[in-house]
């Protein structure tokens, strides 16, 4: 790939298409959601800028679906090295543009991320792209051009977890970031030229979903589209892609449960479960937002919840000390603020935080970490998705009782289970209805299948099943 213009940093005003940047007619601002300050800026495109994507996209399929995948895990090797080259400038963009803490945005945004590309490049290798059944020799091959269009809370984690299984798998990949946080995928970007990326293989068309996000999932020339942000949009996605049949992976939205069970650890799995439904200031679609504790020691949990948050610092996302930074928008902030008043209108009991202003932060978009009791099973704050820093605690009359609360739930993303006794927990983590369930705070797997039951989505993401996404069968009878 070449590069026509001199985009640097964050002032960017140009799409990345078959190799070249091209300069497009308008471009966005990109604000800081701790300050409101404006800290950059994007491309954004239109239609014909797609148009010309997939078209660039589609002209390099045949030479990069069937190069070798060693040849392909070369490729990605060179990117995991130019990514490595620029961690400190996607941590830097990631607190910038999200407003994650500092430590959040190394670990869980960039550094996690990275190790998720380094995987897949493992993975080109390692992949099992040819099986026998029977008289059938059974090939993965490409499945094509990949329409990627990513969500604002973890867009460098998600890009990579698209970009890297589809790279892999010998798919071109026209990328769409989300408006508000388009400059982690700019430095992936830069990245993918530094590392000899073919030209086609990797686009870049910021722009607004409506536009640009529209036009790739209904693109004909697209043959997976690749979604992760709201199960409402997700849903206008399944059906502009079923125009033309083309697959649609969607990783949507979530109201994971931690279930903690009579003998287990109460301290350590409340404090732990309160800081994974906080994390990223709760904007984490797999976060544990319901909290579901033995009803005989329900106030010994919410004097911990409260606790754990009294020890939580919130505050300005560059500082190393800081667990919880601003939530993303204005916008966001009034509808999480909404929520808290409607749940506290309805007789919920505030355990800590509330919908107060933080005075503290002219500017900033911060929301205090809040943790809402003694609501009923069906309430909107218990059911909805609310995409902020609130944790509400429900209490359960044993196992039978908490698995039946966890299901209650239109969604199915993720979840833990907290017991002295891992066959129980075990047991308990198998009748529930969600991706994936994490036993008495056992570590993110990043080869692990991650995605969605019932609204949460459609496939899986990460690992050798995530990049079968990216692949089509075709069996051949001897
Ligand atoms: P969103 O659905 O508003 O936007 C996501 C992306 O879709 C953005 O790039 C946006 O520009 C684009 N878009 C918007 N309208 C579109 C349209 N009509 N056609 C095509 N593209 C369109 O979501 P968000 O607010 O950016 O992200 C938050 C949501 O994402 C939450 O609901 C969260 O749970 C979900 N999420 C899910 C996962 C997961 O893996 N399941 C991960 C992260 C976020």
């Amino acid at each position: 790939m070449t590069t026509t213009t001199s985009v640097t940093g964050w002032q960017r005003d140009a799409a990345l298409i078959g190799g070249e940047w091209r300069v497009v007619g308008e471009t966005v601002d990109v604000h800081d959601p701790a300050t409101g300050a404006t800290i950059g800026t994007s491309a954004s495109c239109t239609v014909a800028d797609v148009d010309d994507a997939v078209t660039a996209a589609r002209d390099a399929l045949a030479e990069w679906s069937t190069a070798t995948p060693a040849h392909r895990a070369d490729v990605l090797d060179a990117l995991v090295s130019e990514l490595r080259a620029r961690r400190d400038d996607l941590v830097a963009a990631t607190v910038a543009e999200v407003g994650a803490p500092l430590t959040v945005a190394r670990e869980a945004h960039i550094d996690l991320g990275i190790e998720i590309m380094a995987d897949f490049a493992g993975l080109a290798r390692t992949f099992e792209w040819q099986t026998t059944i029977g008289n059938s020799r059974v090939l993965r091959r490409a499945a094509g051009v990949v329409a990627a269009i990513t969500p604002w809370n973890y867009p460098f984690y998600q890009l990579v977890a698209k970009a890297g299984a589809a790279l892999a798998a010998g798919c071109p990949i026209v990328v769409k970031p989300a408006e508000l946080t388009p400059l982690s995928t700019y430095l992936f970007a830069d990245a993918a030229i530094a590392a000899g990326v073919p030209a086609g293989v990797f686009s870049l068309v910021p722009g607004p979903g409506r536009v640009v996000g529209a036009a790739l999932a209904e693109h004909p020339g697209v043959d997976v589209v690749s979604f992760t942000g709201s199960t409402g949009v997700g849903k206008t996605i399944a059906v502009a892609a079923a125009q033309n049949i083309k697959r649609a992976c969607l990783e949507l939205g979530g109201k994971s449960a931690s279930v903690v069970l009579d003998d287990a650890d109460l301290d350590e799995a409340i404090r732990t479960s309160v800081a994974a439904g906080l994390l990223n200031s709760g904007q984490t679609c797999s976060a544990w937002s319901r909290l579901l504790v033995p009803r005989g020691r329900y106030e010994d949990a919410l004097a911990i919840a409260a606790d754990a948050v009294a020890a939580m610092r919130v505050g300005d996302p560059t500082d190393e000390s800081t667990d919880i930074g601003p939530v993303i928008s204005a916008a966001q902030r009034t509808s999480i603020v909404s929520a808290i008043d409607g749940a506290l209108a309805r007789g919920a009991r505030l355990v800590c935080g509330g919908p107060d202003p933080l005075p503290e932060f002219p500017g900033g978009h911060f929301v205090a970490p809040t943790v809402l009791a003694d609501l009923p099973a069906d309430d909107p704050a218990v059911r909805d998705e609310i995409f902020g820093p609130i944790v509400v605690v429900l209490p359960h009359d044993g196992d039978d009782h908490a698995v039946q609360l966890a299901n209650d739930s239109e969604y199915g993303l993720a979840g833990a289970v907290w017991s002295g006794d891992t066959d129980r927990a075990i047991a308990v983590a198998a009748r529930i209805d969600t991706g994936q369930v994490d036993v008495n705070g056992a570590p993110f797997n990043p080869r692990a299948p991650f995605g969605g039951w019932k609204a949460s989505g459609l496939g899986r993401e990460l690992g050798p099943v995530g990049l079968e996404e990216f692949t089509e069968i075709t069996s051949i009878q001897l």
